[in-house]
């Protein structure tokens, strides 16, 4: 005996989530009799074709699918997702900016331009944090960005835009509270000046950002450095302590998502699960980002047919041929996707395994294509482009102005960055008993209630609660990863 789970009301096959045979779990069966050439219709979307006749409650997998490559992914028309939010479900408590935007955190940005900087940099923010960040209540913590671009690079080459941009556009999040500092050494190669402009250009007004070179301190030894810099990030502490939390839409959220060590159930649990959030939200007026070029762009002639003009579906075009060149100057190879792990996992076809990812983004239509390092500007489902890599997708959605960010995963990760909350939502209820202390959502319930809706509801409970203050798993045990930027452009 098995138990099955169908994703969407179109769909002719379901997924396999409980079974006395093992082997069978995350495999698909035949909801009805489906003849020769017809489409598999999983997530509302054509994953293949039925190689020869297949009956009912048969399993289909890649021995009887057509892989749907040439074709293209069909999608179906989905039924609207909508739903009136009671008024507490409306709101969150945050920091409002001059520039209209709304901080779920208030955080002090310190930006380094170079890396010598970092060890200098890492002492005094350590010694802040350590001595007098207390003191400050109504703020965060600071977030010191070092990173290894600046110096050593070649600043004007094709490509360097994007780590240039991202850097600019961090500074702009709306988490900073509008202000930032960029510590610098003096003869580095991105001089504050390019990291300013470029900011100016991108959000079309000056921000308030303080700028400071080592070499250009009057001081004697590393002592009187630390001075300077410390009563620096005092003043900047003192301003961002007199802003306190009021009560804003949730239309003020940008949610960025993604998914990292995920398993079989991650497409049929957890990033569904985002999908019917992403929905919701977006129908009250938020916003959402999904990225991960390497897994979307196998789904490209579908998520063209998701955007809402003509322009967009060619923006996103553009971007999926630009990084299929930039993974085949490194004869990147592609041919074994989907892998055997896949195919053993349920996954049968490029398609299916493309939709898994996908299904973080919902049925919205996609109002914007972002390049990677540029600030989200539309309202609505924003694709973004960029690689898959956990550390560099979650510092571009920071960079594109994300103020929230949720991140799918079933193997497990401790992953978290800086300068926004991240909330992980495991796809199974085995990795959260595990880590009952680092998930601080389960996906794994909807395995037993299928009830997506509910659940979907239940994670914006916690992200109302998370946005407003309340901690996520990774903020109370102080852990984060780096922020890494991504440059495809030469190290010199
Ligand atoms: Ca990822």
């Amino acid at each position: 005996m098995h138990k099955v789970l169908q994703l969407t009301p179109e769909d002719n096959v379901a997924v396999v989530i409980k079974s006395d045979k093992l082997a069978l779990v995350g495999q698909k069966v035949a909801l009805e009799q489906i003849s020769i050439n017809k489409p598999i219709i999983k997530y509302g979307c054509v994953i293949g074709f039925a190689k020869r006749a297949i009956d009912k409650d048969e399993v289909v997998d890649h021995r009887n699918i057509v892989d749907p490559e040439e074709i293209g992914v069909v999608p179906i028309e989905n039924e609207k997702r909508f739903c009136l939010l009671s008024e507490e479900r409306r709101h969150f408590f945050g920091y409002k900016n001059s520039d209209g935007s709304v901080g779920t955190r208030n955080y002090l940005c310190i930006m380094s331009s170079v890396q010598c900087v970092s060890g200098i940099l890492e002492y005094v923010v350590d010694r802040i944090n350590k001595h007098d960040l207390h003191k400050y209540k109504n703020v965060d913590g600071i977030i010191a960005i070092n990173h290894a671009y600046g110096c050593g690079v070649a600043i004007d080459a094709v490509g360097s835009e994007i780590p240039k941009r991202t850097i600019s556009n961090l500074l702009a999040n709306p988490n900073f509270g509008n202000r930032a500092l960029i510590v610098g050494l003096g003869c580095e190669k991105l001089k504050h000046e390019i990291i300013i402009n470029e900011l100016r250009k991108a959000t079309g007004r000056e921000m308030e950002v303080k700028s400071i070179y080592l070499q250009d301190i009057t001081f004697e030894g590393f002592y009187s450095a630390t001075e300077t810099l410390t009563s620096l990030i005092h003043k900047e502490l003192d301003a961002l302590n007199n802003r306190k939390r009021e009560k804003v839409s949730i239309s003020n959220l940008l949610v960025g998502m993604q998914c990292g060590g995920s398993d079989a159930f991650s497409g049929i649990t957890a990033n569904p699960l985002l999908g019917h959030l992403s929905d919701i939200l977006i129908a009250a007026g938020g916003s959402t980002i999904f990225s991960e070029n390497t897994e979307c762009m196998d789904a490209e002639v579908y998520l063209k047919e998701r955007c809402l003009s003509s322009d967009i579906s060619a923006q996103l075009s553009v971007e999926f041929d630009w990084y299929r060149d930039y993974l085949s100057r490194s004869a990147v190879d592609r041919t074994a996707n989907t892998t055997p792990g896949n195919k053993s996992g349920g996954l049968s076809t490029i398609a299916e395994k493309a939709l898994g990812s996908v299904a973080k983004s919902g049925s919205a239509q996609i109002a914007g294509v972002i390049k990677p390092g540029e600030r989200c500007i539309n309202r609505g489902l924003n694709y973004l482009s960029g690689p898959a890599s956990d550390f560099i997708c979650g510092t571009l959605q920071l960079a594109a102005g994300s103020n929230f960010h949720i991140f799918t995963t079933g193997r497990g990760t401790p992953y978290s960055i800086d300068g926004f909350p991240v909330l992980k939502v495991s796809s199974n209820s085995k990795l959260k008993h595990k880590w009952f202390d680092l998930i601080d959502f389960d996906a794994g319930s909807l395995l037993d209630s299928g009830d997506f809706h509910n659940e979907a509801l239940k994670l914006l409970d916690l992200i109302i609660k998370i946005a407003s203050g309340d901690k996520t798993c990774a903020e109370k045990l102080g852990i984060k990863n780096d922020i890494v930027l991504f440059n495809p452009a030469p190290v010199t």
